[in-house]
């Protein structure tokens, strides 16, 4: 795996040259070149490169499958697409998207007021803005306001007393006004199809949104009865995140194009549009043998297209319109954690620590045989040798018959012979060797936090796609586990010798060594959590002008320690004075020293958490012991 599946995950955005991963695009530059380019102005710990140009490239690509199979199928709806919000709401991320997305009247979806407020002001006027999740009257008197201002704007129903607040909002802003400024109403089906995967729950009829049929007839009526019929404009259905398979789509598809072509027999003349939600899935995978998908975008797309055609023509209604609500496709690929490795946690099983006695006990001595000896030929049965001696000598040192030194010794020496055992049995792909790996794995510790940076690895068990960013024409030898420099034992991405991940033998004393997450961009910023007070990490665009040349703009530095505690309501001017005063009353230290010591201090707190340098991570290990 010495491209690190790229060929699976990597969607071509990334390619090895020279030893090192460069962008696909512009002049391709390496990664670890923008790493040092940040580095150098002085930001240490992990850093989250945005790269708009991917952005524009999953809007672009999604926009060109559905005009493609229109065309195919001569299809005479229009297809129209909203980003939802909840999937990355930051500025960096959200300025990126509308720049790239103008030309394809690309609009925002919102499932909270807070979102309501970014896409009322971040949409322009003529791109749709679509509105899902629960609603009160304030924030439907919020869409309305959007009416208004001149936004597409259409408010999805959850269930018949947010229609009830509609109509009666509607009262409320429009009394006397002819025409009447509304914003439009669609309607969540609860289908009986429910999706696949992890994320599945949002379909099917135990779902948490939608509205039975019994509910759809009855909103229907009410509608009618309030003159409103004229409003109601979208059928809408999710049936989850990340859909591993097409066919529950299928399903899900002629279950509610058959709602829409009744509706609009029974008179919904305004009914245009069916919302078939998210889903759009990503490859995460990193091995050849695993995968997150079972489609193409392509296939989605025709698919998509073709049922609407053929429900909408069997039924004698017009073709809908068609609206995706795709998040995690447009943005998982945007953004890329880069992390340097701090240390490595298994130096101590080095030859050079052995402490060899005058007179060893003599099943170590056989270890020493074993190890000088050992060869293709009797790898096996020697590993097996070395494995049985290691238990008995650890019973002995349990019986108090060895040391300590003898335990080590042995430690260490069966270590390098399994090492040299799985060397030399490399082509024999047996379960004994890959439960062996699990004992010789290097532990890598990485400057970032999986809880506030890859939550979904930690809540969900996500695999991320990771690999680092030089030494790319050197097989990397050593099977990886990760930590995260938090304090819980969750932070470690294992080794799995079903998906073993391999990285280079390195000395972090000497040489850098960065590691990359792939396809963050989705979900994983605003859920990450501030476990141990880690925020999230130093963030910066990645664009490229018309000429190609790269500029790193927009940096934002991950909060200093005095904003973290802000953040959590502490009275930070009150921990400023205790700290001042504690110094300034000490009877350790003269008025020169404490003076040095506030002066350190300060320094300090403008800082961020995340660690600088490879002493600190010691330290860290020390008090995590
Ligand atoms: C979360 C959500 C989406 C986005 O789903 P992705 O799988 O990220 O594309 C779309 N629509 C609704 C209603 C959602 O809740």
């Amino acid at each position: 795996m010495k491209d690190f599946g790229l060929e699976s995950w990597g969607d071509d955005n990334f390619l090895i040259r020279e030893g090192q991963l460069a962008l696909n695009y512009a002049d391709r530059p390496s990664l670890l070149e923008i790493t040092r380019q940040i580095r150098e102005r002085g930001y240490k710990g992990p850093l989250l490169l945005r790269f708009p140009h991917l952005i524009d490239k999953q809007i672009s690509t999604l926009f060109d499958a559905f005009y493609s199979a229109m065309k195919t199928f001569e299809y005479e709806g229009g297809f129209r697409a909203v980003f939802p919000l909840k999937v990355n709401q930051y500025p960096n991320f959200i300025h990126a998207l509308m720049q790239v997305a103008a030309p394809y009247g690309y609009g925002l979806e919102a499932g909270s007021k807070a979102e309501l407020i970014i896409a009322m002001s971040e949409t322009p006027i003529g791109a749709p803005i679509t509105v899902n999740g629960f609603k009160d009257r304030e924030m439907i008197a919020l869409c309305f306001i959007a009416a208004k201002m001149g936004h597409d704007i259409t408010v999805t129903i959850e269930g018949l007393g947010e229609l009830q607040t509609i109509i009666e909002v509607h009262q409320e802003f429009n009394q006397g006004n002819d025409p009447s400024i509304a914003p439009k109403i669609g309607t969540r089906i609860r289908l009986h199809s429910s999706g696949i995967g992890t994320w599945a729950k949002s379909g099917g009829y135990s779902s948490k949104f939608g509205l039975t049929s019994t509910e759809l007839l009855e909103a229907f009526e009410l509608m009618q009865q309030n003159d409103i019929l004229g409003q109601f404009s979208m059928v809408h259905f999710h049936i989850g995140s990340q859909m591993s398979d097409i066919a529950p789509l299928k399903k899900a598809l002629r279950e509610a194009g058959n709602i829409y072509a009744d509706l609009k027999k029974r008179g919904a003349s305004a009914l245009t549009a069916i919302n078939i939600g998210g889903g759009l899935a990503v490859e995460y995978s990193q091995h050849s043998h695993t995968q997150d998908r079972n489609y193409s975008l392509k296939e989605f797309a025709n698919d998509v297209v073709y049922l609407m055609q053929e429900i909408a023509k069997s039924k004698g209604v017009e073709s809908p319109d068609i609206f995706t609500e795709s998040g995690r496709y447009i943005a998982a690929s945007h953004s890329v954690l880069v992390a340097p490795v701090l240390e490595l946690f298994s130096q101590e099983y080095h030859e050079k620590s052995l402490r060899p006695k005058e007179s060893n006990p003599p099943l170590i001595e056989e270890l020493y045989d074993l190890i000088g000896t050992i060869n293709r030929n009797n790898a096996r049965e020697y590993l097996h040798d070395a494995l049985d001696h290691m238990e008995s000598l650890l019973t002995l040192f349990d019986l108090g018959y060895i040391d300590l030194e003898d335990r080590s010794n042995t430690e260490i020496l069966v270590n390098l012979i399994i090492k040299k055992a799985i060397l030399l049995l490399k082509n024999e792909d047996t379960d004994e060797l890959k439960r062996l790996q699990n004992r010789i794995q290097e532990k890598y510790l990485v400057n970032f936090s999986a809880f506030e940076s890859l939550p979904d690895f930690w809540g969900l068990s996500q695999h991320f796609p990771v690999m680092p960013l030089d030494r790319l024409d050197t097989k990397p030898s050593r099977p990886a586990s990760l930590w995260d420099i938090t304090c819980d034992s969750d932070g470690e991405i294992g080794f799995d010798p079903n998906l073993p991940l391999y990285l280079h033998d390195i000395d972090v004393t000497k040489d850098e060594y960065f590691l990359a997450f792939f396809l963050t961009g989705a979900y994983q910023e605003v859920l990450g959590m501030k476990h141990n007070l880690f925020t999230h990490p130093t963030e910066v665009v990645v664009s490229f002008d018309e000429a190609g040349k790269m500029h790193l703009d927009q940096l934002i530095e991950a909060q200093n320690l005095m904003d973290i505690l802000d953040d959590l309501d502490y009275d930070t001017g009150k921990i400023d004075k205790s700290l001042k005063q504690k110094i300034e009353a000490s009877s350790f230290i003269n008025e020169e020293e404490k003076k040095i010591l506030l002066g350190k201090l300060y320094l300090y707190l403008s800082e961020n958490s995340y660690l600088k340098t490879i002493q600190a991570s010691r330290e860290i290990r020390e008090i995590n012991k």
